[in-house]
């Protein structure tokens, strides 16, 4: 039978068939094979009762997040906050180059509009993230942005993040009544420790999955490699089929078009900052030696 990973708990993996959910265990073999399943896995499994069932196989994924640990994700809700704490250029393109790297599609919801009278910022946002093609959602009419979220759910995976304050949280129990994440807030702040005891559930909501448990706060780029860097940037990529060199990393090329079209203001001088930053803290970082997989 074939499924989807909808819950991981104690040992036992929930997996949703056709309506019904079987609760399964994972053989030896994908422990001697240092194969961890994850819930959001397409799965092919085993049973013979609703209570004892085995994984056999865990399809393909498209791909993985670690915190919260959930694979084949489609979209992610970045929760930045204007206010309490202050909104963040640097912070939010920091996630987009990560949900990029993931083939995440990116929603931009921009929370705690309400408690800033600095409208002229919030519009500078929205236009600038809108330019670029990003899904970017004003919370000034709470129950009116959470519909407008809402729509986007039908069909996909999708799990929150953000930074730590900005409301993920409120926002996540406001779509899925009855979730405690009071307490995941408290630990976040304790540190990643407290978090391994947390399971992970995909919650069917607007005919759409969501992981009620909201994501990493915050990143660093040790996966990514310097040339793939231009790469998650799209108005980057959009110019640079007309820099003159076709691996143009953006920095001292000559003729290039992405500089070109930052001194022109059409693409946004915060993001080519926050770009260069970003290429400087993935060369200077000491060499990663990963395992093989
Ligand atoms: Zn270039």
């Amino acid at each position: 039978m074939k499924g989807q990973i909808r819950k991981a708990l104690s040992g036992f993996y929930y997996v949703q068939s056709e309506e019904v959910l079987y609760q399964t265990r994972a053989r030896g073999n994908f422990r001697n094979r240092k194969i961890t399943p994850l819930v959001g896995d397409e799965v092919v499994f085993e049973s013979t009762s609703l209570t004892d069932g085995y994984l056999l196989e865990i399809l393909p994924r498209h791909n993985e997040l670690v915190r919260p640990s959930v694979a084949n994700v489609d979209q992610g809700v970045i929760v930045a906050s204007l206010v309490e704490p202050n909104f963040s250029y640097n912070l939010l393109d920091r996630f987009l180059v990560t949900l990029e790297y993931k083939e995440i599609e990116p929603i931009i919801y921009l929370s705690k509009t309400d408690l800033t009278d600095e409208t002229e910022t919030l519009q500078e946002i929205v236009e600038k993230y809108q330019k670029i093609g990003y899904t970017v959602i004003a919370a000034t009419e709470d129950e009116k942005a959470v519909r407008e979220l809402e729509r986007l759910f039908p069909e996909r995976l999708t799990v929150f993040m953000g930074q730590s304050g900005a409301g993920k949280s409120t926002l996540l129990n406001r779509i899925v009544p009855g979730l405690e994440l009071e307490t995941a807030e408290i630990s976040e702040s304790l540190g990643r420790g407290k978090h391994t005891t947390r399971h992970v559930e995909l919650i069917p909501i607007a005919e759409g999955l969501v992981a009620d448990t909201p994501g990493f706060s915050s990143i660093d780029f040790l996966d990514i490699e310097a040339r793939e860097l231009p790469k998650q940037f799209p108005e980057f990529v959009a110019a640079s089929s007309e820099c003159r060199f076709r691996e143009c990393m953006h920095v001292n090329e000559p003729q290039c078009e992405v500089k070109k079209q930052v001194k022109a203001g059409e693409i946004a001088a915060t993001r080519y900052e926050n770009y260069v930053q970003f290429l400087e803290e993935i060369e200077n970082r000491r060499p990663v030696y990963r395992k093989k997989k």
